[in-house]
């Protein structure tokens, strides 16, 4: 069964077989940890990203989907980069978020990677509840059938990590 961890940090800064960008759909960068993860990854990233626009992804990649990089200077061998949805009041995307996380891990499982260092997806610009978003990812990630050994979440601040946390408390 795949082990999940928590921890509060710096995603860009993770060790991980492949570290999960919360990317936009142009795959060509953005703030929060898009952004983080570009600059501290070098161009190398990027460059990767517009080779996939130029290719198959030319529209852009979809919410709740993912595909995969180099990850340039990280310390990773791979980026997955996956687009959550915006919370919307009105519609329920949970499924969408669910599915950033199954296919990251299916890409993920694609790769060889054994573990995978997730952000909280769709939690900052995107605007999602943060226990929401908790429940979501995790519950989503134990239902996930897959190869990878750990998934980590890396958590920015105390109230990421402690949704995080009282939600993984609740599963065990
Ligand atoms: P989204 O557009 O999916 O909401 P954001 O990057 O705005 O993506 O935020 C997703 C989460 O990542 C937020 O909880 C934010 O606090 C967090 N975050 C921002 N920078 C980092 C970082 N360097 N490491 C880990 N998490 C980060």
């Amino acid at each position: 069964m795949t082990d999940i961890t928590l921890v509060q940090g710096d995603l860009t800064r993770e060790s991980a077989d492949a570290i999960v960008n919360a990317a936009n759909s142009s795959l060509l960068g953005g703030g929060g940890v898009d952004g983080a993860l570009h600059r501290r990854g070098g161009p190398a990233i990027l460059a990767a990203c517009r080779e996939l626009r130029a290719g198959h992804y030319g529209k852009g990649l979809p919410t709740g989907r993912a595909v995969a990089t180099t990850a340039g200077d990280l310390d990773a061998r791979w980026v997955i980069h996956t687009v959550g949805p915006v919370w919307s009041a009105g519609e329920d995307r949970s499924a969408l978020l669910a599915s950033c996380h199954h296919e990251s891990l299916r890409v993920a499982d694609q790769l060889g990677a054994r573990t995978v260092a997730f952000p909280a997806i769709s939690t900052g610009v995107y605007g999602w509840p943060l226990e929401d978003a908790a429940r979501i990812a995790l519950a989503a990630v134990r239902a996930a059938d897959t190869e990878v050994e750990e998934v980590r979440f890396v958590l920015f601040d105390d109230r990421a990590h402690a949704a995080f946390a009282a939600r993984l408390g609740r599963l065990r």
